[in-house]
């Protein structure tokens, strides 16, 4: 049963993740239709809970019906050294050698029209569950140099809904840095001042697709409507509403009326709004209306106290240097951070590993390594320039010079190797030349990596620049 479950998770989810939370857990028995299953640390079972639960949820009744369920049996010993980092959380009657938790996972929701924002059970008595993740407060959204503005504008819109200049609110930033994050806190701010104001927080995806259905369903108006009655209305990823003039077209119109009635508007983007592409102009400017706050890369003390905090929740303890070793290589994307840190810890308790610099340095490499982007084809065209000593020009000039043309077809070797680009793509970019040059350049490449040791030795320390 488990097994045709991990076939099924599988494929549902990245690799790496599957290997980091499926990977370890162990099936423990089957009994009355419920599969036990162990896993390495209380903290990995939240885990578990907060981010596959659906997704067990659906493997699980595929294999066992409507009325499977679910126990975890967490395993106690989960020490770095001879500490009991979770001693605080679980009472001592359940210290023992194998602590069970046993968790029913209700595998149908009583009340599934609950979970769909888009239902409307008579327009009067309206129930709008607004979507808001409580486990994303302002508690634990840490400030730093990098995100004080956004914030800051955040708490501001909190305090006073719709009662600031920040309407709309557009938080944007790249891909990690906490918009979703800060989006859901603000909305659970608010929540808890103003219990009686409605709030929804929705993906600009999501609402994308109420949008379309609306239309197929005919209920366009009713669409409309529903979202003219919120107070707040939290939209994330707008940038995704790029090239979609319909639903742009709707959402413009929600917005005139919600900011015309003093309700507020929260927005967030991969992008500032001057460089959205393929948003209409009119919406654009609505966007500018209020506060765009950008969140940056975090700085190094800021990605210091965001370890320091995960790790003090989780009441897990980890020597200073291998904080500061991810600290220091993790830069860019707050969830690559935490996922690091996270890993770790799975790592360590489930084979009962200290964490060693080694590890953390094998776990940080994954990360930086899975997420790498992809290179262009003018960084390919520098390094390699760069590592002949030339410039670009140099390389893409028409000179016949060995050494020249060499550093030209290694480029357009690791052009063809490293990036997506066609051969005739690659040709243009690399001192215009055709496809046929391209195409010539990656044999000779290859046959000189073959009988060549010096060539041999460009194309290692190249490969090893690039990637
Ligand atoms: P985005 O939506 O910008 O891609 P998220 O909001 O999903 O990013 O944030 C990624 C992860 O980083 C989340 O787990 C979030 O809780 C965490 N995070 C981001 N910013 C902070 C912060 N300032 N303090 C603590 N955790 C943060
Ligand atoms: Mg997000």
């Amino acid at each position: 049963v488990w097994n045709n479950c991990l076939a099924f998770i599988e494929d549902n989810i990245q690799p790496q993740a599957f290997k980091t939370w499926f990977e370890p857990i162990k099936p423990v028995k089957l009994a009355d239709n419920a599969l036990s299953i162990q896993v390495p640390s209380k903290f990995f079972y939240e885990w578990l809970e907060e981010h596959y639960v659906k997704l067990l949820k659906v493997a699980l009744t595929k294999e066992l019906g409507e009325t499977a369920k679910l126990v975890y049996i967490i395993r106690m010993e989960n020490t770095y050294g001879n500490r009991e980092p979770f001693t605080e959380k679980i009472p001592s009657s359940n210290r023992s050698h194998v602590g069970a938790q046993e968790m029913d996972v209700p595998i149908k929701s009583k009340n599934p029209e609950l979970r769909n924002p888009f239902v409307i059970p008579g327009i009067r008595n309206i129930k709008i569950e607004s979507q808001l993740n409580p486990n994303y407060n302002f508690d634990n959204f840490l400030e730093g140099d990098s995100n004080r503005l956004a914030r800051s504008a955040g708490m501001a819109v909190a305090n006073k809904p719709g009662g600031t200049s920040f309407n709309p609110l557009l938080v944007f930033g790249g891909v990690g840095l906490g918009k979703t994050h800060l989006a859901h806190a603000i909305g659970v701010e608010i929540k808890d001042k103003y219990p009686e104001r409605t709030v929804l927080y929705i993906s600009a995806e999501k609402f994308t697709q109420q949008y379309i259905e609306s239309v197929k369903k005919n209920t366009r108006n009713d669409f409309i409507h529903f979202y003219q009655l919120i107070d707040v209305l939290i939209i994330d990823d707008v940038q995704f509403l790029s090239g979609k003039s319909g639903t742009q077209d709707v959402f413009f119109h929600i917005f005139n009326h919600l900011h015309q009635n003093g309700k507020q508007v929260v927005l967030t983007s991969d992008k500032a709004p001057v460089d959205m592409q393929d948003i209409e102009q009119r919406l654009l400017s609505r966007f500018k209306w209020g506060l765009s706050a950008e969140l940056q890369n975090p700085d190094y003390e800021t990605r210091i106290s965001i370890l320091k905090n995960k790790l003090y929740r989780d009441g897990v303890e980890m020597p200073d240097d291998i904080v500061d070793y991810v600290a220091k290589h993790i830069k860019t994307n707050i969830r690559e951070l935490e996922g690091a840190i996270i890993s770790l810890i799975a790592q360590s308790s489930f084979n009962k590993k200290e964490v060693t610099l080694e590890l953390a340095q094998q776990v940080v490499e994954k990360f930086v390594k899975n997420t790498k982007r992809e290179v262009s084809i003018d960084y390919i065209q520098k390094v390699v320039s760069d590592y002949f000593e030339m410039d670009v020009a140099t390389l893409q000039s028409k000179t016949r010079k060995r050494h020249i043309v060499q550093a030209r077809q290694l480029a357009m070797f690791f052009a063809k190797k490293f990036t997506k680009a066609s051969l005739a793509s690659i040709g243009s970019q690399i001192g215009k030349r055709d496809h046929a040059t391209v195409l010539h350049a990656c044999k000779t490449v290859d046959n000189l990596a073959e009988t060549d040791k010096q060539f041999r030795k460009y194309i290692d320390d190249l490969t090893k620049k690039l990637s």
